[in-house]
């Protein structure tokens, strides 16, 4: 076992502080990897706020890890001390049920063990994530991060990116696809840049009036606001597909309506109740409501070398892990441009 200072939440209502705990010993089958940057998702903030009610406390968030390779365990074979790599949402699965065997990890019949607030499945001991100085992980759940894709940019790929990214290569978004981005946060300027790079014509659906520009320069070709009603209403049968990322529950009727013929429309952001869908809205039109779960290892690993390879680099706001607090705030607040990410390396000079 290795100490690993980290920072933790200890409640539901209080700020998260400086933490040490034990990283498990090293396995056969792991990688240990030295954090140097790590993601704020809007579910770091569900968790440690309870949201959900399954938080284990203390919880460390963070589950768009990125590092260097210190240490590998006898069987790895795909990596070495040194090598650039990445951890998204989950660390294990079972790996031999139907969707492990077809990559998608994420859906194990078992339930995948998610990077922080999961059990391991050794020992039942809760999971720890990246907020944190290092991390070992089974050698499957581990990405490489190709050498032209700067690290830091990579971090918000590994969750925020395979969100939109997943139902997007589900439902075949493409050159000349007309597709809508519901909620201009983390997940929807990464699906605003990844759809633009697939040559997609795309829509930021916004309740926030001054994020028009942003949208624009981050490559969207309209925006339309949510609250005008007759733009809104213009807008009907207008696209193939819309992603919406909505954190809370919400209204999806006024949404619904802007599906053409056979459209879809993926939900990723609310895991509660909606309120009540309109029938006659899917109905008519063939419609389909979807929902999608971040995606598989490798589908991870395709995204990683498809940004690095056209340099789609997610917005970050770099901030030290002192300020992570303060950037909770501004999530709740919907004051973010567009992803939080922690210099892991401000840990350094925090005392605990
Ligand atoms: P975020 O950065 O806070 O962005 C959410 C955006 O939604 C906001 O910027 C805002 O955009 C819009 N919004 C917020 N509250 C709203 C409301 N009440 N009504 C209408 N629009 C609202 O959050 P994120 O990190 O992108 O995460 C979004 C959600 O996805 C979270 O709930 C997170 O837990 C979830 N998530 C799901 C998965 C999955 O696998 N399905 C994976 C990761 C995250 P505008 O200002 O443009 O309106
Ligand atoms: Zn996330």
């Amino acid at each position: 076992m290795t100490t690993c200072l980290a920072f933790a939440a200890h409640s539901s209502d209080t700020p998260l502080t400086p933490f040490r705990f034990d990283r498990r010993a090293l396995r056969a089958d792991d990688v240990a990897i030295d954090i140097a940057y790590c993601g704020v998702c809007h579910t770091d903030a569900h968790q440690v706020h309870n949201d959900w009610n399954n938080t284990v406390y203390p919880c460390v968030p963070g589950h768009e890890i990125v590092g260097h390779v210190t240490a590998v365990g006898s069987n790895v074979s795909r990596f070495k001390i040194g090598d650039r790599v990445a951890v998204g949402c989950q660390v294990d699965s079972c790996l031999q049920c139907a969707p492990c065997a077809e990559h998608q990890e994420q859906l194990c019949i078992h339930g995948p063990t998610t990077t922080y607030n999961g059990r391991d499945r050794q020992t039942g001991e809760i999971t720890y994530g990246g907020y944190s100085e290092h991390i070992v992980v089974r050698e499957q759940f581990v990405l490489s991060v190709p050498e032209n894709l700067d690290l830091q940019y990579a971090a918000p790929l590994l969750c925020a990116g395979i969100t939109v990214w997943n139902p997007m290569r589900r439902y075949a978004v493409g050159q000349g696809s007309k597709i809508a981005v519901v909620g201009l946060g983390g997940l929807g300027h990464m699906a605003v840049k990844l759809a633009v790079a697939l040559g997609a014509d795309v829509t930021v659906i916004t309740t926030s009036p001054n994020k028009a520009d942003d949208a624009r320069a981050l490559g969207a070709n309209h925006v339309l606001l949510s609250n005008d009603a007759a733009a809104m209403a213009a807008a009907a049968n207008a696209f193939e597909f819309i992603i919406d990322t909505i954190p809370s529950r919400h209204n999806v009727n006024p949404y619904l309506m802007l599906l053409g013929r056979e459209g879809v429309m993926v939900l990723v952001g609310a895991i509660e109740p909606l309120e009540p869908v309109h029938g006659g809205l899917l109905i008519r039109n063939n419609r389909t409501l979807a929902g999608s779960l971040i995606g598989g290892i490798q589908g991870i690993q395709e995204l990683l070398d498809f940004c690095a390879e056209k340099q789609v680099l997610p917005s970050c706001e770099m901030i030290g892990i002192e300020d992570i607090n303060g950037a909770f705030e501004r999530l709740q607040r919907n004051d973010v441009k567009y992803r939080f990410v922690i210099d892991m390396a401000t840990l350094r000079d925090v005392q605990a």
